[in-house]
């Protein structure tokens, strides 16, 4: 079968593999939908992961489609079922998953690989975060399950309440997924980002405003200039980039909780007044990844429909079209591209 193969930095190949077999407590997937995603970009342009992948390694982490294949000892699913999967499953079993504190689970099994035709589903995700899709979900959205899991993780530990003025800084598919979920939850939003078609878009998603922040001299000021100098209630920093992070906690009010969602590369560092952190009362957060309650929860909201997920699906493309949507995705003309094997 055609499949994407990471090799290294922007060395991504697709190649012919063998089909996947299902083993003890495995299912396989024929992918239906495989979306791309910010951290598929990020990887590819650092060569790898953290946590979530070691080169040379199948590639792609969001997708959904119908069982194909079925290993000894898997019950509750039939070949033809419609699933979407998380990319990971936490072992529920060390000193993290006793407390209840799934994303920081040491032993997570990862999977990767639904830029192809066919994905393996290991054990621990079959038993724990994979779904069924409900009737009238196509699969380009229910792929997008992984990424607004972690959406909806990033909100529940922002304190959100309806009184709120949120300030979203990067207009990424996450950073707009926040936007359309906030929206819903908190009095306002405002997003920051450098493009103005994804602006725009999170115009459609509920941003009550949008700066461009390439015409503006910066963040922080703008914020605090329209908020009696105090600054936004809640911030959440999308872009993984470490002056934006400053800038991101430079923008909060007392009493404000600081999201610092975006991951920044390996070692670096952000400096943060002591001054300001400790009089001012900041709650600076750390949030990674997704846990099986909010897997379950994303695919109940896309489900719902309260939001039109399809702004975020720029573009469909074939598998072999890939290396065209990684380009897309570099140069920003794209948000998502959903690849169609
Ligand atoms: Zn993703
Ligand atoms: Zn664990």
């Amino acid at each position: 079968m055609l499949a994407a193969v990471l090799h290294g930095r922007e060395d991504l190949r697709l190649t012919e593999v063998d089909e996947p077999t299902a083993a003890e407590g495995e299912v396989i997937i024929k992918v239906g939908a495989a979306t791309t995603c910010g951290t598929d970009l990020k990887v590819w342009r650092r060569g790898g992961h953290a946590k979530m992948l070691k080169p040379p390694t199948m590639f792609g982490h969001e997708g959904a489609g119908v069982i194909a294949a079925i290993g000894s000892g898997v019950t509750g699913w039939q070949v033809g079922d419609r699933v979407v999967a998380n990319n990971s499953a936490p072992c529920g079993q060390c000193f993290f998953c006793e407390r209840q504190e799934f994303s920081l689970c040491p032993n997570l099994t990862w999977n990767n690989g639904t830029f192809a035709e066919y994905l393996k589903i290991p054990a621990p995700i079959v038993q724990h975060n994979m779904l069924h899709i409900p009737v009238g979900v196509p699969d380009e959205l229910a792929a997008m399950t992984e990424p607004l899991a972690c959406v909806l993780h990033g909100v529940a530990r922002s304190n959100a309440k309806s009184i709120d003025r949120v300030v979203v800084i990067g207009d990424g598919a996450i950073g707009l997924m926040f936007v359309a979920v906030l929206a819903q939850r908190c009095a306002e939003v405002w997003l920051f980002g450098g493009n103005a078609d994804r602006l725009k878009v999170g115009e459609k998603l509920g941003a009550q405003r949008v700066w461009n922040y390439h015409e503006i001299t910066d963040i922080p000021s703008t914020v605090k200039g329209l908020t009696n100098g105090w600054g936004a209630d809640i911030v959440i920093e999308a872009t993984g980039v470490p002056t934006v992070w400053e800038a991101a906690i430079a923008s909060g009010r007392p009493g404000s909780t600081i999201n610092l969602f975006g991951g920044c590369p390996k070692e670096t560092t952000v400096t943060v007044q002591t001054e300001q952190l400790h009089y001012s009362e900041l709650t600076l957060k750390g949030v990674f990844h997704n846990t099986p309650l909010y897997v379950r929860e994303a695919l109940e909201l896309i489900s719902q429909k309260s939001v039109d997920w399809n702004l975020l699906v720029s573009d469909r493309r074939p598998l072999k079209d890939l290396g065209q949507a990684f380009d897309d995705m570099l140069h920003r003309r794209v948000i998502k591209v959903a690849m169609q094997p």
